[in-house]
């Protein structure tokens, strides 16, 4: 072993960031939300969903088991890459929206927890659209130093030669 591998090895490791899996809690809040909404909307009870809620429901937590973003993904309705189908989503962002209010009044901490989250991923997203602009910044003043540089040799050369 060299002793770089070495100076490596004594070095902390940098810690992986912690996933958190939110999954089942956002399972369990959509489908109160829907139980919730289709009650109200649709003449159902107890929580039970109406034909169309059903389908919408199933469609959404088979599409959460395969999310490409695994159990880091953001909330599905912050998601940028809805896999619902056109149709299944907007049903889907309709229904969490109805839903909510009710929610608030008979889950209120599941319905807190629910919006922090949402805010997380909203964060998440802010401080990413912040990276990519301050390496552009950064990009770009490099690019500007250098043609700094370039152009200012030849200039300081060309006085020189004057004052001879
Ligand atoms: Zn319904």
């Amino acid at each position: 072993m060299g002793i770089l591998d070495k100076v490596k090895s004594l070095l902390p490791k940098r810690k992986p960031p912690e996933l958190k899996n939110n999954v089942p809690q956002e399972k369990e809040n959509i489908r109160k939300t829907f139980g919730k909404f289709c009650n109200a909307n649709h003449g159902t009870t107890d929580g039970k969903l109406c034909a169309k809620c059903t389908a919408v429901l199933s469609t959404v937590l088979i599409k959460i088991n395969r999310c490409p973003y695994g159990i880091g993904k953001p909330i599905c309705e912050q998601c940028e890459t809805p896999c619902f189908g056109e149709n299944f989503t907007k049903d889907f962002l309709a229904i969490m929206k109805g839903g909510q209010k009710k929610m608030l009044f008979s889950h209120p901490v599941m319905t807190i927890k629910h919006k922090m989250a949402s805010l997380g991923a909203e964060y998440a997203k802010i401080q990413r659209d912040k990276k990519t602009s301050d390496k552009q910044k950064e990009d770009a003043e490099r690019v500007k130093a250098k043609f700094a540089n370039a152009t200012r040799s030849p200039k300081t050369k060309s006085k020189k030669r004057r004052k001879k």
